[in-house]
């Protein structure tokens, strides 16, 4: 067995023959495998926060289920309910699960309030940069669902969230996209 730096669980050398047996326990057991999961799920990754870590200010592990949940929602409304976005949420500050290299980064910052970081790079090569500031749990989906809609309507082939949110750059979708007027045409250049 291998665990991955994306909390993932490999079973590795299992023989040909004996596959078809492991794949009837796991669904026995009802663990998930990967073609279960969502893109959104399947890159999404969180500290433990509360109650494990003492310097949590906010929920992260037990809270970023039900998010991820809130987001399949919002993109299977949207039509793209199989796009692949990393998207990680910790419970302070200090970023343990590395969520300032994700596409769309949570970190606990007050009681039930996150900083939402974009722009990172789907493989954690570029940082993302801080976006919205104190935002309730509960309208962390809300709040990003027209940025998602932006994307589908104007990214480029094969193009990345967080790729396309770097080209684009903060400045056009607050303006565009938060300003409620319509998209202007953006460049694939
Ligand atoms: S990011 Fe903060 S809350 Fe999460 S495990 Fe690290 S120190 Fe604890």
């Amino acid at each position: 067995m291998r665990l991955t730096a994306q909390q993932s669980l490999i079973l590795t050398d299992i023989r040909a023959e004996d596959r078809d047996a492991i794949d009837a326990l796991l669904l026995e057991y009802g663990i998930r495998q990967i073609a279960d999961f969502s893109g959104v799920r399947r890159y999404s990754l969180a500290c433990v926060a509360l109650p494990t870590c003492s310097l949590a200010i906010t929920e992260a592990e037990r809270a970023l289920p039900e998010v991820i949940d809130e987001f399949e929602v919002v993109l299977d409304e949207l039509g793209i309910p199989n796009e692949e976005i990393a998207i990680r949420m910790t419970g302070c500050p200090n970023g343990c699960a590395r969520p300032y290299v994700a596409e769309i980064g949570l970190v606990g910052r007050s009681l039930d309030k996150y900083t939402i970081y974009l722009g990172g790079a789907f493989n954690g090569t570029r940082l993302s940069v801080p976006f919205l500031d104190l935002v309730p749990l509960r309208e962390i989906v809300p709040r990003l669902r027209p940025l998602l809609a932006y994307y589908r309507d104007c990214a480029t082939d094969d193009e990345n969230f967080g790729d396309f949110i770097k080209r684009v750059g903060f400045d056009h979708l607050r303006q565009t996209v938060f300003n409620e007027s319509k998209p202007e045409e953006v460049s694939g250049d």
